[in-house]
């Protein structure tokens, strides 16, 4: 704050990423205990979903060997644990396939690896130091909403952007003028959210995949149109709180824009499938069928477990509809599964 207010992308990237004080350098924030939790914690049928939509494309493809399995933001390393464990009874999938992970949190990479055990696993701070010379699958779920937004406001004469200023020794919200601007349509005091880091994100991965062939796939909760509306969301023990309070100690998101997210894929030259709701998807990979095979085996209380499971990952009131899916390849061969037909 030496240096005058700061963007809310700043202050997220800090607050999350900052070497000693950032959220996701110091902590194990999932599960119970944590803050949050995510999909893959809450079903091991999730992860298996995902390895059945990348052993689709993968035998699409002819089966290459070698390929690259890249997961952006694994968090503890169980949805790449349950997709290969799905994965284990497809001949050569796992002998072919070389781990790559994008992850900033050594306390996190610490999980992942236990995690993996034995597999041989390289981390990575971003795309730039993946290697192209195989085909690739990128996979991340809840990693985009993680990544740097701005805010926009709408003023009477244009827009100004929202930025975080110290005042005494709280953080408050203040306004400045900027050169940004968007199309979105909005009334004075809307806030529209434009993600700069997200889409480059994106376009860099779409560029991989079309160098070295292959697939990528994201999801995440957010909305299927651009919008106003602001949602600057902070978690702490399951429960939402100002994101300018527990500076370092919540986790900072935003809802992911799919319609930005899928241009920024198109412009990158990308076919893009989807958005589509988590639930159907995760439906027409099977998820109901793989269900009623884990209950063939279970005692009361996993069959309880399984059923609740199955319940917060695709019901429409849980995580069904909320989170969506977007899939981006280059190759018109490939059919990527769990997408409605266009
Ligand atoms: N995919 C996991 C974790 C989601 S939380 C799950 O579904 O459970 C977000 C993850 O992204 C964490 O692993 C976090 O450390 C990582 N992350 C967040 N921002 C990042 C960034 N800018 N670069 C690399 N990793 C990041």
């Amino acid at each position: 704050m030496q240096h005058g207010p700061m963007d809310v992308g700043r202050f997220m990237a800090l607050c999350l990423g900052h070497p000693v004080h950032g959220y996701y350098m110091k902590q194990d924030p999932f599960g119970a205990s944590g803050d949050f939790t995510t999909a893959p914690e809450v079903s091991q049928m999730f992860g298996e979903m995902l390895g059945v939509w990348v052993c689709d494309l993968w035998t699409q493809m002819g089966s290459p060997d070698p390929f690259y399995l890249v997961e952006c933001g694994p968090g503890r390393g169980t949805l790449m644990a349950d997709l290969l464990r799905a994965c284990g009874g497809v001949p050569g999938f796992v002998d072919a396939c070389s781990l790559h992970m994008i992850e900033m949190s050594p306390v996190l990479k610490d999980l992942q690896a236990k995690a993996l055990k034995p597999c041989d696993v390289r981390w990575h701070e971003t795309l730039n130091s993946v290697p192209d010379d195989a085909p690739l699958f990128i996979i991340g779920n809840e990693f985009l909403d993680a990544l740097p937004f701005r805010q926009l406001v709408k003023i009477e004469n244009g827009w100004a952007e929202r930025v975080i200023a110290l005042e005494g020794d709280a953080f408050v919200f203040g306004l400045k003028s900027t050169a940004l601007s968007t199309d979105i349509k909005a009334k004075t005091d809307d806030v529209i959210e434009v993600s700069p880091a997200r889409s480059a994100f994106v376009s860099q991965g779409c560029d991989l995949i079309q160098r070295a062939g292959g697939a990528a796939l994201f999801l995440d909760y957010g909305y299927v149109k651009s919008a106003a509306g602001d949602t600057f969301q902070a978690l702490k023990g399951h429960e939402p709180i100002s994101p300018l309070t527990h500076v370092g100690d919540a986790d900072l998101t935003s809802h992911v824009d799919f319609e930005a997210t899928g241009r920024a894929a198109l412009d990158a030259g990308a076919q893009i499938f989807g958005p589509q709701e988590q639930g159907a998807f995760l439906r027409a990979l099977g998820i109901d069928v793989r269900a009623q095979a884990l209950l063939q085996k279970a005692d009361d209380k996993q069959a309880q477990n399984i059923q609740s499971g199955l319940h917060r990952l695709t019901h429409c009131d849980e995580m069904g509809a909320l989170f969506k899916v977007i899939g981006f390849t280059y190759d018109d061969r490939l059919h990527p599964a769990g997408f409605s037909k266009k």
